[in-house]
């Protein structure tokens, strides 16, 4: 490089404005200010962390401010996750530093930066590493005859395993410090700092088990798969089986070819700690080399994990959404599992569908996709009709178990929570040594309080919610924002002192169904009883291993668990997500009662569902009574034609929100004027709807109103946001986030 090239990076900042920034790299750093690093930047009054993108040599570097440090040795991203990085950023229309930011660990980020001496600044870039001591055998191979008998014993231990943490010998030995030392002095024993990883999973690796037989439907699902495989190229699938088929297996033996194969594998599931079960398959058909990323992982986990894969120790990832971003090299297939599921959205900040995006990610990458559900998306379904996903199809139960039997009680004029006829059945099945849940998808004691004189409800002052009561805190609680006051408590507005309970929660039926069955054992399991960590897994071992006869809860306990002795299904209000304001709300209907029917009968014994409903001739309860999917699938597509909702258009929500509800409903006034404008200049194909109040109208204070914009082209759509992204006034106290195919409008 000559003196008078210098070497400039172009960089992606994590913040609100659509373009990249150029730096100059002063000398000393210009070895390692390389794409793919972090670096800490001037930028306008602030200092900020930035990506590099890209090097190069310019002689102008006028106006070019100097970069302060550089934060990594090593690249974070590779070539082909940039390119993903890239492709997220242009579907979303959501700024590259963003997208970037979301897909590392947030361990990672700049965590504090002194200023030490003469202006220098020091900084710290991550959290430390952690070092664990190991034993393994040393040199020496004859032990002397002084040895004791406690040191032979640790010695024997060090050789049969090969390499042990020292925690793991103070667990055997108590307190050995003084024969190891010993040990090592011998030179039959020596210590190393091996740098280690938190797994919270770790401790449940136990046994190991070996590929089941595949029966009829999985050998020629897996067949198809593997052909995919073989030819190495991006082949989308949906695996559409019952509850029960044997998707799982079909994964396992799929994603064991795939490793045969040299490459690697993503599966990503709704929830991994309501998935224990799922994750202890993994660990028993595969052994270690699985990497776990959800949620539930404090930061520092999450960077271990994440580093694990970085460095190729992991060739298996599994995790929630976020692990879309995993630093897995070499993909070879990506599974989604539940694809069905709302949580693969993310609701906040880069606002992206871990579903879609893992079509995206296995097109980029030549890999195989497989979209597995009992319940496929509508959207699923018709991209088959289209032929852009193949579709695999497992329509039976595994060993024959036939389908569980569903009757539904008419709920007109019944007055309790738990009808005669499922008080009957519960009887009946404890009776027969059998295990019963209870689906209600509604914590707390009572949905809401209201005033027996003026009839108000209990609602929050920050939020166009009622209070929920639950009546084990003696509060009503606001299930958004946690306003809580004492409960039963006075009317708000007229001070009267008798509230009545309406509606009922999962605390409800638990207090009712103790009262009934007195001798019962019974759990419930929503997200008041499991907040603390490992809580799921208690509750749920509990079912599994007999010392629980009732499992009450929200649809937590719809998802994936396989208990065999279940044998009966009851459901309370059962069309109550009939009546939420979203389009798909007969499509959740029906993939949830699905889902739930899907938990009876599991094992050797038939299964039976009650389903208590007050309407229950609604085609979604109709059809998921039936196991009808096709008959629902039809349906459903000739609802969403006639209205024309997706698949027939492409949406967009555009969301206003802010704390003078003034203000946001003038930005969001101005903000259609402005479109309609766009729309006509470019003359787009493109329905704007709005602005109206989102349907929560207040949320944490905060005012809320959308736009809604439907269009049979996304190109139309892209066009028009583009548009008024580039025209905008910028200056506004309104905070405004554009969701691209939003799965709940806003
Ligand atoms: P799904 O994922 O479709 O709900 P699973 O893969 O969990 O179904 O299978 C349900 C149960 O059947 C599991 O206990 C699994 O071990 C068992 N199973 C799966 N495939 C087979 C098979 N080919 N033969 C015998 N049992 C099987
Ligand atoms: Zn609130």
């Amino acid at each position: 490089m000559t003196t008078d090239r210098l070497h400039i990076i172009e960089v992606a900042v994590p913040v609100h404005l659509d373009r990249t920034f150029h730096y100059r790299v002063p000398v000393a750093l210009s070895a390692q200010a390389l794409p793919g690093r972090r670096v800490f930047v001037p930028f306008g009054n602030r200092r900020m962390t930035a990506y590099v993108l890209t090097t190069l040599e310019s002689s102008n570097t006028a106006n070019l401010k100097e970069i302060i440090d550089v934060l990594d040795n090593d690249a974070l991203w590779t070539d082909n996750e940039l390119v993903f990085f890239r492709w997220v950023a242009s579907y979303y229309l959501h700024p590259l530093g963003e997208v970037i930011k979301t897909a590392l660990p947030s361990g990672i980020n700049l965590q504090s930066r002194k200023t030490s001496g003469q202006g220098t600044e020091t900084i710290t870039g991550g959290r430390s590493v952690r070092y664990e001591t190991f034993y393994r055998p040393g040199m020496l191979v004859d032990p002397p005859r002084t040895l004791g008998a406690k040191a032979t014993e640790v010695l024997k231990l060090i050789r049969d395993e090969d390499s042990i943490p020292a925690a793991e010998l103070r667990k055997r030995f108590g307190q050995c410090v003084a024969q190891l030392k010993r040990l090592v002095e011998l030179g039959l024993v020596e210590q190393e700092q091996r740098e280690v990883y938190r797994d919270p999973f770790r401790e449940e690796s136990g046994k190991r088990d070996v590929p089941q037989k595949l029966n009829r439907h999985q050998q020629s699902a897996f067949d198809t798969v593997r052909t995919a495989l073989n030819r190495q190229i991006f082949a989308p699938f949906l695996l559409h089986g019952v509850t029960g088929s044997g998707k799982t297996e079909v994964y396992l033996q799929a994603i064991a070819h795939t490793l045969d194969q040299g490459k690697s594998a993503l599966v990503l599931i709704p929830e991994i700690s309501l998935t224990p079960q799922l994750v202890r398959r993994f660990r028993a058909r595969f052994g270690g080399g699985i990497a776990i990323l959800h949620s539930g992982l404090s930061d520092g986990e999450r960077y271990d994990e994440w580093r694990r894969i970085r460095r190729g120790l992991a060739r298996i990832v599994i995790g929630a959404r976020s692990a879309i971003f995993a630093p897995l090299e070499k993909i070879g297939i990506i599974v989604v599992d539940e694809e069905h599921e709302a949580s693969f959205k993310q609701a906040e900040g880069l606002r992206y569908n871990a579903r879609d995006l893992a079509l995206a990610r296995g097109q980029l990458e030549q890999a195989t996709v497989i979209l597995g559900s009992a319940t496929p998306l509508i959207t699923s379904l018709y991209a088959v009709d289209q032929n852009k996903l193949a579709l695999l199809s497992l329509p039976e139960r595994v060993r024959g178990i036939p389908m569980p039997t569903v009757e539904t009680v008419a709920m007109q004029g019944v007055k309790t929570t738990i009808s005669p006829q499922l008080h009957q059945a519960l009887e009946e099945t404890l009776a027969h040594g059998g295990q019963a849940m209870i689906f209600l998808n509604r914590r707390g004691f009572a949905t809401f309080l209201t005033c027996s004189e003026c009839s108000s409800p209990l609602t929050c002052p920050n939020c166009s919610v009622t209070l929920t009561f639950h009546r084990s805190r003696g509060q009503s609680v606001c299930h958004y924002c946690d306003y809580a006051v004492p409960a039963p408590g006075t009317c708000p507005t007229c001070g009267c002192l008798e509230l009545l309970e309406l509606g009922a929660g999962t605390e409800r039926v638990e207090h009712d169904l103790r009262e009934l069955l007195p001798q019962a054992r019974i759990l419930r399991m929503d997200s008041d009883t499991t907040s603390g960590k490992g809580s799921h897994d208690r509750i749920l071992s509990r079912m599994i291993d007999g010392t629980a006869d009732i499992l009450i809860g929200t649809q937590m306990i719809t998802k994936g668990h396989d208990f065999p002795d279940v044998t009966l299904v009851g459901v309370i209000n059962g069309e109550a997500s009939l009546n939420m304001p979203d389009f798909r709300s007969a499509e959740r209907t029906f993939q949830m009662l699905s889902q739930v029917f899907g938990r009876a009968g599991r094992g050797d014994t038939p299964g039976k569902v009650l389903l208590q409903t007050l309407n229950p001739s609604h085609y979604a309860i109709q059809c998921a009574i039936a196991h009808d999917n096709v008959g629902f699938y039809k349906q459903e597509l000739d609802f969403r034609r006639e209205v024309g909702y997706p698949p027939f258009t492409f949406l967009v929500g555009l969301g206003f929100s802010g704390t003078a509800e003034q203000a946001v409903e003038q930005r969001a006034g101005s903000t259609v004027r402005l479109l309609i404008d766009l729309k006509r200049e470019l003359s787009l194909r493109v329905e704007i709807l709005g602005p109206a109040p989102a349907p929560l109208y207040r949320l944490r204070g905060r005012f809320r109103r959308q736009i809604l914009f439907k269009s049979p082209s996304r190109n139309d759509l892209r066009r028009l946001i583009t548009a008024w992204l580039a025209r905008r006034a910028t200056t506004s106290t309104v905070r405004e986030v554009i969701d691209i195919d939003p799965v709940d409008m806003m």
